[in-house]
């Protein structure tokens, strides 16, 4: 398999360049992703995409419907409308210095009735440590689509956040009536809010970092303690020798 050449604009989304914050990042993980088409790495289930999709969908109506957001994001304050968000294609950073298109798609840009802009992104999934431990990842990404905001004409944006909708499935939710429809059954939502700080200055140092990376003409060192590269070699040694 032959690796890609550079470009001179290196395209990265905001969610991917989250991954140089977290614990554990692996520069040759990176760099074997960026410069290889990997036949291994599956799709996000696509369930979840269809939800978080919903939970935006669900917003709009509320605006569209009663022109204000549904009771639940209240600690978020008041809006007055929404920007239906843009693709990747239209909301995107050149940043000259990194030589990076950073590149977004944020689930819901709020609108104040000052003007000021509030970026939520939704997570179907429960609160828990193991979200909390994808912090990192998400602070970036939120934060990324702030600056990408301001660049592209749509700011100011002045809070970031994460809204979480879990499943109701606790108590006597199963016996309510309205759980049952003609098709199937309803399910509720439970929204929690967790507010991610504004701190577009943490993006251009991962975005160095990226670009150095990506321009290492050979695979970084691993990961500390991580010995998968060592065992994958081994069979890969080992195989040479299969008929
Ligand atoms: S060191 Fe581990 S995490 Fe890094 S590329 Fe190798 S297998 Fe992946």
């Amino acid at each position: 398999m032959a690796a890609r050449e550079p470009p001179d604009r290196f395209r990265i989304s905001a969610k991917e360049l989250g991954q140089l914050a977290m614990r554990g990042f692996c520069e040759r993980c990176f760099w074997i992703g960026r410069h290889y088409d990997l036949p291994f790495v599956g799709p996000f289930p696509g369930i979840f995409s269809s939800l978080d999709s919903y939970s935006k969908k669900i917003v709009h109506a509320a605006f569209d419907r009663h022109g204000t957001s549904p009771s639940w994001l209240a600690p978020l304050g008041r809006f007055t409308s929404y920007i239906p968000p843009p693709s990747p294609s239209k909301f995107y950073w050149d940043d000259d210095t990194s030589g990076l298109r950073l590149t977004g798609a944020p689930d819901g840009i709020l609108v104040r009735d000052d003007g000021r802009k509030v970026i939520v992104d939704y997570k179907t999934a429960r609160h828990t440590e193991a979200q909390d431990e994808l912090r990192p990842i998400y602070e970036v990404q939120l934060n990324g689509y702030a600056a990408i905001a301001e660049v592209r004409g749509l700011g100011p944006v002045d809070r970031l956040a994460l809204v979480y909708t879990e499943p109701v499935t606790d108590g006597h939710s199963s016996l309510y009536e309205s759980a049952q429809t003609e098709e199937g059954f309803a399910l509720g939502f439970r929204a929690t809010i967790d507010e991610v700080p504004l701190n577009p200055s943490i993006l251009p140092p991962l975005m160095r970092q990226a670009r150095k990376i990506y321009d290492a003409p050979h695979p970084p060192a691993g990961a500390p303690g991580c010995e998968d590269c060592a065992r994958f070699h081994e069979l890969w040694t080992a195989a040479q020798g299969w008929g």
